[in-house]
């Protein structure tokens, strides 16, 4: 799925890039420098299977960008992975850090396997050799490029990575910050599983929380009632739904590799969720009508699209029959640029993948700052917090006479948990990027589409990143 019809993923993206250059006034070498991947490591190791046959294993890291240290990006166990593939979504993670100003490179990682068709104990093997080659080519390190889960991996693989990491890295005081996306227990942070999910619907309500662009799509403001479609039932998708559900919007279809379910009146994706792990398959959900196809999913009636599996999902061929209004790209590039074309011309609005979903390097950049303090955040303030607002609360119940509800007190009291600040950041940083990038747009008519505008954003912030820096011989 690596390929469409005209353009490789790697050029989808250098074509983006281009389209947007146009917008900026910097100097042509310094785009082309910031273009480029930077380091690309290719790897053949073999493993022994659990039946005794030797298989040898393709897997690749690439650093597509130094303008900043460390390099960041995700680790994605599938089939589809190609050296082409991983140095897009490494060019993605530069501009996606630098648009929400979290001060990293680009980095992506890919094993080419599906992980379904290996056991636990044979994924261990794979990603302790992977990450053993990372370290023995200085691929990975705190301040030299950190991994972080992605399409295929999750906090188990994060795991074996920085345990691997730290026995060939005895003494290493920061070691811990080598990989994000840990589990908390082995020095990750608290809200970072829900965080790209998360991110995208704070990216999204922002967008519909905008009178113009809602005028323009004749949508009413909010994210209340809308409905809305997810394409992957994974990491990602799972938390999109449940966060629009959670805030009042209707998840009228989801698709899966199995195929897909609608019921016009909501699915709840945890329900949906449990149904898959019982009978393996999505369909045949108590309440919910099969779709022929799951492809049909992406082309129902609805306010929001989100696809959150794979690239390259909406293209040239199905993008005319996509109905909904809103396109939200939690995946990474799943919409190409001919798909990206049909929409401008038809008025639809794609929200793109290399801000909408930096949830997950933002909260990545989170932990491992909180790796390299050796501190769990709210440690420091949490109680003060709470002591200062009692004695707040207790002056104004004196003063006035009168009680605080229970509810109300218990609100005022508390004092910030890692997960209330982690989710906190999070908001903050998606709200502050869905409108800077909605500003250049505006300021600008000739600028075509919101992807445009977040990669004029990237551009510029990575330029004057490399000019502070004095970088050239
Ligand atoms: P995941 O492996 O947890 O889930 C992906 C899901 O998509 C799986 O359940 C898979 O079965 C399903 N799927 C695969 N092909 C499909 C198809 N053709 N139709 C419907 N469903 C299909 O992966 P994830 O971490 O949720 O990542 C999904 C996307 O989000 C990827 O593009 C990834 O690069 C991007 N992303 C992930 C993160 C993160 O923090 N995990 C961060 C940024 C971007």
């Amino acid at each position: 799925m690596s390929t469409n019809q005209h353009y490789s993923f790697f050029q989808s993206v250098e074509r983006s890039f281009d389209k947007a250059a146009k917008f900026t006034n910097i100097n042509h070498g310094l785009l082309e420098q910031i273009k480029a991947c930077n380091s690309v490591l290719q790897m053949r190791f073999p493993i022994k299977r659990d039946d005794g046959t030797i298989e040898v294993i393709e897997a690749y890291r690439v650093q597509h960008s130094h303008h900043k240290a460390p390099c960041k990006g995700g680790i994605r166990f599938s089939d589809e992975v190609n050296q082409d593939e991983v140095m897009a979504l490494a060019s993605l993670m530069t501009y996606k850090c630098a648009i929400v100003n979290v001060p990293f490179g680009g980095g992506k990682g890919g094993i080419k396997i599906n992980p379904r068709n290996y056991s636990e104990y044979e994924l261990e093997k794979i990603t302790r050799r992977y990450t053993a080659e990372l370290v023995k080519k200085n691929f990975i390190g705190p301040g030299i490029d950190v991994p972080a889960p992605d399409y295929g991996t999750g906090s188990r693989e994060m795991a074996w990575i920085v345990d691997t990491y730290q026995s060939l890295k005895p003494g290493e005081i920061d070691a811990a910050g080598c990989v994000t996306g840990k589990p908390v227990s082995q020095g990750g942070v608290r809200g970072r599983t829900e965080a790209t999910g998360l991110g995208v619907f704070f990216g999204l309500r922002e967008v519909c929380n905008m009178p113009r662009q809602m005028a323009k799509l004749g949508l009413p403001l909010g994210v209340k009632d809308k409905t809305l479609v997810v394409q992957g039932l994974g990491n990602v998708g799972y938390h999109c739904a449940k966060f629009f559900r959670e805030n009042g919007a209707k998840v009228i279809a989801l698709a899966e590799y199995e195929g897909a379910i609608y019921n016009a009146d909501g699915l709840n994706e945890e329900e949906v969720f449990q149904h898959r792990k019982a009978t393996g398959s999505i369909l045949n959900f108590p309440g919910a009508t099969n779709l022929a196809k799951n492809t049909d999913a992406l082309e129902l009636e609805c306010d929001i699209l989100i696809p959150a599996a794979l690239e390259n999902v909406i293209n040239g061929e199905n993008a005319p029959r996509v109905k909904a209004k809103i396109i939200g790209e939690a995946a990474n590039g799943p919409c190409t640029p001919e798909a990206d074309e049909d929409f401008q011309k038809r008025g639809i609005l794609c929200v793109p993948d290399m801000y909408l979903n930096a949830g997950g390097v933002t909260v990545s950049y989170f932990e491992w700052l909180k790796n390299l303090s050796h501190v769990r955040y709210g440690r420091m303030e949490k109680r003060f917090t709470e002591n200062l607002n009692t004695h707040i609360l207790s002056q104004i119940e004196t003063l006035t006479g009168k009680t605080v509800e229970a509810g109300e007190r218990a609100f005022i009291m508390h004092g910030p948990e890692e997960v209330d600040l982690v989710h906190s950041g999070l908001e903050e940083s998606m709200i502050t990027a869905t409108r800077e990038i909605m500003a250049i747009w505006e300021a600008n008519p000739a600028i075509p589409d919101m992807r445009t505008a977040a990669y004029v954003n990237a551009i510029n912030k990575v330029a004057t990143s490399y000019g502070e820096l004095g970088i050239f011989p």
